[in-house]
């Protein structure tokens, strides 16, 4: 059999990273990414890319915290290295607070972030809204960068990258093997999935390079993560909302919320609003298809529905993605030997 043809829809960090997995893993196959939108223009470029991971209730927890422990070694690695500013990749310290000690005082990624410990009561007095918090010290990705990165890398393997609106997955049987669908909420009108839901996040980007620890109140709603030029503050969840116009009251809360955890930021300048789709579900779509139409055959991987967490899990979800897509190759190499006896 030729060298494999395989399409990645979708050019968010999911997209572009099993990409990349599937070139490290089978460079003899030739992947091609297709994609409406790139970087600056998608979903992932609005996150804030903190390593922080989101639960997922469908996934069971050891899988969850073996893609998180996948990510943050990957991510760790790049951090140590001279890649590291390109990349936008580095480690962040800074304080989880709560108004009531949670139930679970240790979440399951606990060790695997950096130093993770109880905050003291000298830390806990810089917030005296709150009773209890952890301290630690993770990975954050200053996203459009960690994306333009991830291209890079991909177009110095020789995986070739059209801006293309796939309006059915079959429409790529003729041309590729195996296709990966990495659509994010797209993939809600591209395969019909009625359990992807959008969950609309709204977050200010800010001039403030005083802020050097991140802040996040533990329900996850309000943070403050200080990125390489720019301080993320957040922010929304609002499920089942399709609009990407910026709210300006919301704007305002989400200003006034991050003021009174860091009254430093009423000084803080250039304020952009951005707004995102988190592609939610109870878990990740993480499975192969086989797709048939009159006799002929498409083997296809779903690798989407990350939602609150896509950062966190993607290069763990990106290797799973990549093991699946290479059963998809020796099933076809198989046939075709077959088909030659
Ligand atoms: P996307 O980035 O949306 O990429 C999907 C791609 O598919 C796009 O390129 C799109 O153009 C393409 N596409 C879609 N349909 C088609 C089609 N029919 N044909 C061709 N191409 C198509 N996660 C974290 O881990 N940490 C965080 O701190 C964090 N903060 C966040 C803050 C906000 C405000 C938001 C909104 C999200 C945040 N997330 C965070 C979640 C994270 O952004 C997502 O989980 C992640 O970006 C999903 O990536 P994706 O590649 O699946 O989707």
């Amino acid at each position: 059999m030729a060298a494999p043809k395989v399409a990645v829809v979708g050019a968010g960090v999911i997209g572009l990273s099993t990409a990349l997995c599937i070139v490290e893993t089978y460079p003899s196959c030739s992947v091609t990414v297709l994609s409406d939108q790139f970087s600056p223009n998608t979903t992932s470029d609005v996150a804030a890319g903190m390593l922080i991971p989101h639960t997922y209730p469908g996934t069971p927890i050891h899988t969850q915290k073996q893609w998180f422990k996948e990510t943050f070694t990957y991510l760790f690695a790049i951090s140590n290295s001279a890649e590291a500013s390109e990349a936008g990749i580095h480690l962040v310290s800074g304080w989880q607070v709560f108004k009531n000690t949670p139930k679970e005082e240790l979440p399951f990624w606990s060790d695997v972030v950096l130093g993770f410990r109880p905050m003291s009561e000298a830390e806990l007095q810089k917030f005296p809204q709150h009773q209890f918090g952890q301290a630690f010290t993770t990975l954050k990705c200053d996203c459009p960068p960690y994306l333009l990165w991830l291209e890079k890398r991909l177009k110095a393997t020789g995986v070739q990258m059209y801006t293309r609106k796939v309006a059915d997955l079959w429409e790529l049987h003729s041309e590729y093997n195996v296709v990966v669908n990495c659509a994010g909420i797209g993939a809600h009108q591209l395969v019909g999935d009625e359990k992807l839901f959008p969950v609309r996040g709204q977050v200010l980007k800010v001039h403030a390079p005083w802020v050097k620890n991140f802040i996040r109140v533990g329900d996850g709603l309000t943070y403050i993560y200080p990125g390489i030029h720019r301080v993320t503050l957040g922010g929304t969840r609002e499920r089942e909302s399709w609009s990407l116009s910026p709210d300006p009251g919301t704007t305002k809360d989400i200003f006034d919320r991050c003021c009174s955890l860091e009254p430093s930021l009423r000084g803080a300048q250039d304020i952009e609003v951005k707004v995102g789709l988190r592609p939610s579900r109870q878990c990740v779509r993480l499975q192969k298809e086989v797709l048939s139409q009159g006799g002929v055959k498409l083997l296809v991987v779903h690798n989407y529905g990350h939602g609150a967490g896509g950062f966190s899990v993607h290069r763990g979800t990106a290797k799973e993605a990549a093991h699946l897509v290479g059963e998809c190759i020796a099933a076809l190499q198989g046939s075709s030997s077959r088909a030659k006896l």
